[in-house]
């Protein structure tokens, strides 16, 4: 029987610990994990790790050791089946069954498998865990050439590192906006401008047909007929919760565990946090799953220091970043609510750009590349006060740091 269970050993399984401990919680800890590795910072594997910069031990957000510090027992390799509520016990795989007080969701997301014929070959990469970047990372070396599959930042970010390591880079998107997370067809269309001027070869509005090859990949054929000789291929379609394993034990599930804004689930003493829950933002003002770092992180700490009796919760702007052929865009608010404009100065080839989300007229979300840090702060202020009239010029008024980003 373990105090505190927490089933995942990602960020956000790490954090919970962290707050936890910092907090004066006593209970002893339990940690399981699908996976071989300790707890690591995904964004950096599609970025620095994948260019052959940073190594293995630079992306662990703690070193093994810290885990015993943390008297945390961490259980790697081993796979959740199911929950039993009533029992209040968490089945694993092998039969065996860990009983908890409390329990923490932390199963964060899991990639979309890719559909298409071929897609069993060898070659053809998901690219979630470290062991799929360190996959991808040593068949670059000889590949030549890469076709990478979705426009979201996993594809962007993917291609634009491979690219820099020289490979030949076709980058294939179903949709006609490339980062259909941001809704603008003026930043897909610099963004287009920016891979095409990079080298990448940008195909919009196209799907693959098949993947060929025999037992290896060595090609694929897309939808408008076009063939591609490649040996190495990234799908990047997407990520779903990971609550197969939740299924039938009661918990509130939609699209992810539906939690409050202190990441209580539906039943007692359960708590999910990180990409895996749907909870309530209340600087949003709606409910929601963010599957980004900084969420993680923030969420994840803040948990940690509830359940150690702290009074903790949810109380910020949702932040993330991306950072696509050297250049750091950051997203704030909550664009993926629906807004009614993008008002939008600068450009990515500039290397400098600003641009204000409004939804009835309010700031609902920001983006910004290339602007000093105080920048991004003083947008947050304005997105917490939902400020009004939420347009470039007005906000400049309210403002000084965002004048001064403005040229004013
Ligand atoms: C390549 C890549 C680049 C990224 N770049 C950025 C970026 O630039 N900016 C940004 O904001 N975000 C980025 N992200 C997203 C960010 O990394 C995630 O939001 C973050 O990792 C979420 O943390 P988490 O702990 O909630 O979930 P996860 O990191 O998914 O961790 C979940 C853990 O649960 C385990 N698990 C799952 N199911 C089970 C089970 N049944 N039993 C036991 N264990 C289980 C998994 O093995 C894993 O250890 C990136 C993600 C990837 C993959």
């Amino acid at each position: 029987m373990a105090g505190l269970l927490i089933v995942g050993g990602g960020l956000a399984a790490a954090r919970v610990v962290e707050g936890y401990r910092e907090e004066g919680g006593e209970d002893e800890i339990v940690l399981l994990s699908l996976d071989e590795a300790p707890a690591y910072n995904r964004p950096p594997l599609s970025k620095g790790f994948l260019r052959g910069e940073l190594e293995r031990e630079q992306v662990l957000v703690h070193p093994p050791a810290w885990y015993e510090e943390q008297r945390a027992e961490l259980r790697l390799g081993v796979e959740a089946r199911r929950l039993d509520p009533q029992a209040r016990a968490v089945e694993l795989s092998g039969g065996e069954r860990v009983g908890y007080e409390r329990l923490v969701i932390a199963s964060g997301a899991l990639p979309r498998l890719p559909g298409m014929p071929g897609a069993e070959l060898e070659g053809v990469h998901v690219y979630r865990t470290l062991a799929d970047a360190t996959a991808v990372r040593d068949a670059a070396g000889e590949a030549g050439a890469a076709l990478v599959v979705g426009g979201s930042f996993i594809g962007l970010e993917t291609s634009a590192s491979l690219r820099r390591r020289g490979l030949e880079v076709t980058l294939v998107v179903r949709d006609e906006l490339l980062f259909p997370a941001l809704g603008s067809p003026e930043l897909s269309r610099q963004l287009v401008e920016l891979y095409r001027g990079e080298g990448v070869e940008v195909r919009t509005g196209e799907t693959v047909a098949e993947l060929t090859g025999d037992g290896r990949l060595a090609g694929a054929r897309l939808a408008s007929g076009r063939i591609v000789a490649v040996p190495l291929a990234i799908v990047g379609i997407g990520v779903e919760p990971a609550t197969g394993w939740l299924a039938g034990s009661g918990l509130e599930l939609d699209d992810g565990v539906v939690v409050d804004e202190r990441w209580r689930s539906s039943l007692a003493g359960v708590y999910a946090v990180g990409d895996v829950a749907r909870f309530l933002d209340p600087v949003a003002g709606r409910r929601r799953r963010i599957e980004h770092w900084s969420n993680a992180s923030y969420a994840g700490k803040q948990l940690g220091r509830a359940l150690a009796g702290a009074e903790a919760g949810y109380d910020r702007v949702a932040v993330f970043f991306t950072e696509l052929f050297g250049r750091k865009l950051q997203v704030l608010g909550d664009v993926e609510g629906g807004f009614d404009e993008l008002d939008l100065r600068g450009s990515l080839g500039e290397g400098r750009l600003l641009g204000a989300y409004l939804g009835a007229g309010a700031l609902v979300g920001a983006v910004v590349a290339g602007h000093d840090p105080e920048v991004g702060q003083a947008l947050e202020q304005l997105l917490r006060e939902r400020a009004e009239p939420g347009n470039l010029a007005a906000l400049g008024e309210r403002d000084a740091r965002v004048a001064a980003a403005l040229g004013r």
